[in-house]
């Protein structure tokens, strides 16, 4: 009885999930709420993107694999070829991956989304949707395909081309991407929000992923950024605020708290919050 009342509750929550909202002609925006599988995550939401090209659509992240995104797609693309790139191997990004049997990643990361993922880390969540994680014993399938992505390929969508920049920082197979018609998706490399970063010497790879698009910006300057997480369209401020941001935690290294969830150490400033790798 118990079961039945959990499905009927899981069903109706299905088709509120995924919030889509049409951003240009050729751009959608499907935003998924990560909070709901712990509180720690505050980056809400989750931004996933899908441009449609005149013959091939592309899909940027597969979120969290709680409920079906493909026919949320499907129902966007028509007859369109549908294209599938992680922008790097965060659980947020990757979990919907089995779901549509072929994707593309950075060759950095590509190991990583071959092999069932382990979510075991949410097991004592607090939230009861991850039972729905439980269900599959906490490992969640891959896509059966994984093809590797460089910096600098480009992909042909029909009157939209769109260009891989390998930004490695945030993690080493972050990948951002530009189009020919002046967006620039920068992926979790840049958004305001909690910001996990990696062990402080390697802050310098950091840094010069986010100069590296600060030059971009400043070559094209009307270019509009769109992170994966929470505000967009965003402009260069995003990258400079948290350049200079990140410059500056050296000078805040003294108030750091541990945060045990995350294994950082947690510093904030006026702009951020920041998590910083302890491993
Ligand atoms: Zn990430």
């Amino acid at each position: 009885m118990f079961r039945k009342f959990h499905n009927s509750l899981i069903m109706s929550d299905d088709k509120q999930h995924f919030k889509v909202s049409k951003h240009k002609d050729y751009l959608y925006v499907i935003k998924e709420n990560i909070s709901v599988v712990h509180p720690a995550y505050r980056n809400d939401p989750l931004n996933m993107y899908l441009l449609l090209g005149t013959h091939t659509a592309l899909l940027l992240d597969t979120g969290c694999g709680l409920y079906p995104l493909k026919p949320v797609v499907d129902e966007l693309i028509g007859e369109r070829n549908l294209l599938v790139f992680n922008t790097h191997a965060h659980w947020d990004h990757i979990l919907g991956n089995e779901e549509f049997g072929e994707v593309y990643i950075h060759e950095n990361e590509a190991y990583i989304i071959s092999k069932p993922y382990d979510l075991s880390f949410l097991k004592d969540s607090p939230c009861e949707i991850v039972r729905k994680y439980e269900e599959k014993d906490f490992s969640i399938p891959p896509a059966e395909v994984i093809n590797t992505l460089r910096d600098g390929d480009i992909f042909d969508l029909g009157g939209i081309s769109v260009r891989i920049i390998h930004t490695p920082g945030h993690s080493p197979g972050s990948i951002c991407l530009l189009t020919s018609t002046g967006e620039l998706f920068t992926s979790d490399v840049a958004y305001y929000g909690d910001q996990f970063l990696p062990k402080r010497k390697s802050f310098p790879k950091v840094l010069i992923t986010l100069s590296k698009l600060i030059e971009l910006c400043e070559k094209q300057k009307d270019l509009e950024l769109y992170p994966s997480h929470r505000k967009y369209p965003c402009d260069k401020t995003l990258l400079t605020d948290l350049y200079n941001g990140i410059k500056n935690i050296k000078n805040l290294w003294d108030t750091k708290k541990s945060f045990d969830f995350f294994y950082a150490w947690q510093i904030d400033d006026n702009k951020f919050r920041y998590y910083v790798s302890r491993m």
